[in-house]
């Protein structure tokens, strides 16, 4: 390339004047960010296409036990009282791990609803619910937080969470008449059933690592 004489000197000072063994780790150091940023970047491209929309997601629990009710309308298992469950029932061990479904911010912590100990994660258009949690809410000074110490558990309000991260763990909080975790999720602010995503999730990661 042919470049004006001033700046043609200019860069032969540059190169009298850097040691060949600083250009070259200047020059590896911009080859590393470059080869991080190949490999994340099929990753992130499969991550959110909607072929694999849900290839790096979680299922909420650790300890899977069974489905114990579906969404939609249905007897309260509390108190028989014909009514909408915005949520699937997934039993697990009292005191099991949850984990977070898909990467995402804490929108909501709290502790005195039917739903008990409770977070409430975005992820995009996505909002996730977890209910009947061990630990309770509280509020300091740096904001709103759900601690369960036995569990090692601290989450604070507006928080990022990746996705499969140890969130909480399943407690009796709330209305519940058995130890498991009621998994709501929105789509565009609307509750939908949870089952299919979850279903499409399962299909999708078996066929990411069976291939
Ligand atoms: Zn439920």
């Amino acid at each position: 390339m042919l470049y004006p004489n001033f700046i043609r000197r200019k860069l032969n000072l540059f190169r009298s004047r850097v040691p060949r063994a600083l250009m070259l780790t200047l020059i590896i150091s911009c080859l590393g960010g470059l080869s991080a940023e190949i490999h994340q970047k099929p990753l992130l491209a499969k991550n959110q296409s909607a072929k694999n929309a849900w290839v790096y997601a979680a299922f909420p629990v650790e300890s899977f036990q069974a489905y114990t009710s579906g969404f939609g309308y249905r007897n309260s298992p509390v108190d028989g009282s014909w009514s909408f469950h915005a949520g699937i029932d997934i039993a697990a061990p009292l005191g099991s791990y949850v984990r977070n479904w898909w990467s995402g911010r804490v929108v909501e912590l709290s502790d005195h609803t039917a739903c008990g100990t409770m977070i409430k994660i975005q992820s995009e258009q996505w909002t996730h619910v977890y209910c009947h949690l061990m630990g309770t809410v509280g509020t300091s000074p740096q904001g709103r937080y759900l601690i369960d110490r036995e569990g090692g558990i601290i989450l604070w309000q507006g928080q990022e969470i990746v996705a499969n991260t140890r969130i909480a763990r399943v407690g009796m909080t709330g209305r519940t008449t058995g130890p498991h975790l009621h998994w709501g999720l929105k789509y565009g602010g609307q509750y939908i059933d949870p089952a299919p995503v979850l279903t499409e999730m399962i299909r999708q990661q078996q066929a990411y690592y069976n291939k």
